[in-house]
């Protein structure tokens, strides 16, 4: 689910007076990781010359504005 709806589900939990703690802090975790991967990361670099995503890992080819694998938003401002 994309941050809106998840939102969107506490919104409605607690406009009818449902707050459940355990539903309520897993909807709060997913939409902190969303916000995480859409704030850019730089990339780390192996020998400096092969760039690799900071989140899950993956190899990156250079020119990808998001990981193909994890959809972490990339920082290559300083290359
Ligand atoms: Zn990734």
């Amino acid at each position: 689910m994309k941050a809106k709806e998840w939102i969107d589900k506490i919104q409605d939990r607690i406009n009818r007076n449902m707050i459940d703690v355990e539903i309520d802090q897993e909807a709060v975790d997913e939409i902190k990781g969303i916000m995480e991967k859409a704030t850019p990361k730089k990339p780390n670099w192996i020998y400096d010359d092969e760039p690799l995503c900071p989140n899950c890992g993956d190899v990156l080819d250079g020119t990808e504005e998001h990981c193909d694998g994890c959809d972490q938003r990339l920082d290559w401002s300083e290359w």
